[in-house]
C-alpha cells in the first residue's frame, strides 16, 4: 500500500479548518484511514492529521501503547486547568522543534474507523499529541503556540 505523501509548510492546506465526515462518508474513508496509519508509521510519527496528507477532513491518527488510533470528528472537552510544557516536532514543519505548553490531560470523544463511537481520557504526551493533531484540524500549527525554539536536543516526537 503506498503511503501518503506529507505536505509541508508554507502549503496552503495546513492553514484551512477541516471538515467534519457524514457518518455515511465513514465506509468509503476506511481505505483513507489504513493509509493515514501507515503513513504515520512509516514516518515515525506520534500522529497524524488529514490536513497533513492535503485532505481536508476532521480525522486524525494518534499512535497508542496499541498501536495506531484513527479518531474520526474528535472532540476534546474536560481539559484540565494544569498544563504542561514540552518540546514539539511536527512532521510538516522539519527540523523545527519548540517548547508548547499543553493541558495535561483531556477527554476526547470522536469516531473510530468503523464508525463506532470512542471515547477516551488521555494524559501527558497523548494528551499532547491530540491536542496538536486537533489543531491541525482547524489550521493551527504548534510554531503558533510556541514560547520559543528548541534545538530538538530534548526527548521529542514528531506529530
Ligand atoms: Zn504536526
Amino acid at each position: 500500500m503506498p503511503l501518503l505523501n506529507i505536505i509541508t509548510i508554507p502549503h496552503q492546506t495546513l492553514r484551512i479548518k477541516a471538515t467534519p465526515v457524514a457518518l455515511e462518508e465513514i465506509r468509503g474513508l476506511r481505505e483513507f484511514c489504513n493509509k493515514l496509519e501507515k503513513t504515520m508509521l512509516a514516518k515515525d510519527g506520534l500522529g497524524l492529521a488529514a490536513n497533513q496528507v492535503n485532505v481536508l477532513k476532521r480525522i486524525i491518527v494518534i499512535s497508542t501503547k496499541d498501536g495506531p488510533l484513527v479518531i474520526i470528528n474528535p472532540t476534546v472537552s474536560r481539559k484540565s486547568i494544569r498544563k504542561e510544557i514540552s518540546e514539539e516536532g511536527c512532521l510538516s514543519i522539519p527540523e523545527v522543534y519548540g517548547l508548547v505548553k499543553r493541558h495535561r490531560s483531556l477527554l476526547v470523544t470522536g469516531l473510530t474507523k468503523k464508525g463506532e463511537a470512542i471515547r477516551l481520557k488521555a494524559t501527558g504526551l497523548f494528551a499532547r499529541a491530540i491536542q496538536h493533531e486537533v489543531d491541525h484540524l482547524n489550521g493551527i500549527l504548534f510554531i503558533d503556540r510556541m514560547k520559543r525554539l528548541t534545538r530538538g536536543t530534548l526527548p521529542h516526537e514528531n506529530v
